[in-house]
């Protein structure tokens, strides 16, 4: 490395986390320039990160995607573990309202159960049943949840891309993040159109807001169901 003519770069990492610090470490250990092969090192200076020397760009740019695909994926996790986390209550009593509502007799009672049980039933068919149930709500009690499936079926929507969709770690997919600081969910159709749906801690927070305010409302409709 000493005998290297071509001009040293390097990279700061600031300071970092413990976690992101191994996560350097491990790649660093196996990382090679991708045009002249030579290694890298990590160096502490005071609080901060770097790694240096590096040959070419090129091999920076490697690190420091590899880096950023992590801290994004990092981001992306936060971001759907909020999500799925709070949709689950709201699912439950979707459930216990079509459990309770669907079914005239005992026999087909089990035998919805049974199907929910091996969870074969995908939230589509769930909101079928539960738009029927609703119906029947409405007129039994004489009120009308006008909103109520629409908001619903556009946050399942939200959802589904949350859970479903893949992050976008490509070059592009890092420099949004980097300028916007917001992560894109990405899908590509059968017909391989590209849809895609921007998260940020921002949104992520409204649509837990959002979410938890139709589980009270669905509560509160089960409660209502009970007298
Ligand atoms: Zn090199």
């Amino acid at each position: 490395m000493e005998n290297h003519t071509l001009p040293m770069v390097q990279i700061d990492f600031g300071i970092i986390d413990h976690e992101t610090s191994e996560r350097l470490s491990k790649l660093i250990a196996v990382a090679v320039c991708p045009i002249c092969n030579s290694k890298t090192i990590i160096l502490k200076e005071g609080e901060k990160t770097i790694v240096r020397p590096i040959c070419h760009e090129k091999f920076a740019d490697l690190i420091g995607i590899t880096m950023n695909s992590h801290h994004i994926d990092k981001y992306a996790v936060d971001i759907r573990g909020k999500i799925i986390n709070v949709f689950t209550l709201l699912e439950k009593f979707i459930d216990e309202i079509i459990r309770r509502k669907s079914f005239d007799s005992e026999a087909d009672y089990d035998k919805y159960v049974n199907i929910f049980l091996r969870g074969e039933m995908t939230m589509k068919v769930k909101m079928q049943l539960f738009e029927i149930c609703i119906a029947k709500y409405e007129k039994a009690h004489q009120v009308k949840c006008d909103g109520l499936l629409d908001s619903l079926n556009a946050i399942i929507d939200k959802r589904n891309h949350l859970v479903h969709w893949t992050v976008d770690t490509s070059k592009q997919g890092v420099e949004f993040f980097l300028n916007k600081n917001k992560i894109r969910f990405i899908f590509f159709d059968k017909k391989d159109k590209r849809h895609e749906e921007c998260f940020d801690n921002d949104s992520a927070h409204k649509l837990e807001g959002s979410i938890k305010k139709l589980t009270f409302d669905v509560i509160t409709i089960f409660k209502d169901m009970k007298k």
